[in-house]
């Protein structure tokens, strides 16, 4: 099957000069903005299955994980805040799709499909039909997408084994959108109720609204130094070493689209998204300086809740979308 298109432009003549990012990089969490801070966590937690990590004291931030908080550290995968004032045209359309780049979805990587299997029988029971977008298999995964109240997306997906997944060339990955078959799904797997996410779950990509794909590809692939791994029509797919994507940027709602309001604190959507890098004593220093040649700027002023992030600074992409890079 031949259904990626060949990208003629990815010459990978330059790629043994070019900065490539650390194969462990992950994304580490993703920063909402919401409507209704209470309304949200009730959703994240209830239709979703994350727990409570820990909430602000002036409770207007909360932060969410896979588990609780206990001895061996804790970690945060969605952060949600609450915005200043709401517009409520905002909120009194749910179809109203916002013509800002940003957040397509973020997607949340189960460990086992059988934990899959479990969560598409929850939301087959407790989800608001409102909330619902689709379900597909993508090859390398099978997805469901939902949307939470402020209309941000979200999918849930587990990895078929790496051994299944076919490379079609250098970092070039086969990916299709076909749909899933839900029956296989629920069939061939013994699961048990939804409990709610296993404690391996993680963030496994974020998928981007982006005005323009040449500049979005230059950043995420030469900037920041992620492979090109795929195309679609009107998307890119970029990851570190060996994983199908860690980063995908569309223009699926056009290219005539405002530039992200990360910093407008009275817009839902997404304020940032964080990369963790391990820390090889100069990986910090050394991306900085990538991003400093590609005139990127350095912004150094954490937000309060994330002073805890000792190595730690953010940059913005081409549409002003908020990227946190996170060292250790
Ligand atoms: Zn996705």
């Amino acid at each position: 099957m031949r259904n990626i298109p060949v990208d003629h432009n990815n010459s990978n003549s330059n790629e043994d000069n070019r900065f490539v990012a650390n194969p462990s990089l992950r994304i580490d969490h993703v920063h909402l903005k919401v409507s209704n801070l209470q309304n949200s966590i009730d959703f994240y937690q209830s239709v979703l299955g994350f727990r409570m990590v820990q909430k602000s004291l002036d409770n207007n931030i909360s932060y969410l994980g896979s588990y609780e908080p206990g001895l061996d550290g804790v970690s945060s995968l969605l952060v949600l805040s609450q915005i200043e004032s709401v517009d409520s045209s905002v909120t009194s359309n749910p179809s109203k799709i916002k013509r800002e780049a940003g957040l397509y979805h973020f997607a949340v990587l189960l460990p086992e499909r059988k934990f899959l299997a479990s969560f598409l029988q929850h939301i087959q029971e407790n989800l608001k039909p409102q909330y619902y977008e689709g379900m597909a298999d993508h090859a390398v995964s099978e997805s469901l997408y939902l949307h939470d109240p402020d209309n941000n997306g979200i999918e849930v997906y587990h990895d078929r084994h790496p051994s299944e997944w076919k490379w079609t060339g250098p970092n070039k990955i086969h990916m299709v959108t076909e749909p899933l078959n839900v029956k296989n799904l629920l069939n061939s797997e013994s699961y048990g109720t939804w409990k709610g996410f296993h404690k391996k779950t993680s963030i496994g990509h974020v998928h981007l609204h982006v005005s323009n794909l040449p500049k979005a590809k230059k950043f995420y692939q030469d900037t920041i130094g992620l492979y090109h791994t795929a195309a679609y029509p009107g998307a890119n797919f970029f990851a570190a070493d060996s994983y199908h994507h860690h980063v995908a940027t569309n223009t699926w709602i056009g290219t005539n689209i405002l530039p992200n309001s990360a910093n407008n604190l009275s817009n839902v959507g997404l304020d940032h998204f964080a990369i963790q890098i391990p820390d090889n004593k100069n990986g910090k220093d050394s991306l900085k300086n990538q991003m400093i040649g590609n005139g990127i700027s350095i912004d150094e002023n954490l937000l309060e809740s994330e002073y805890r992030e000792e190595s730690s600074f953010y940059v913005y992409d081409h549409d002003g979308i908020k990227i946190q890079f996170i060292f250790s």
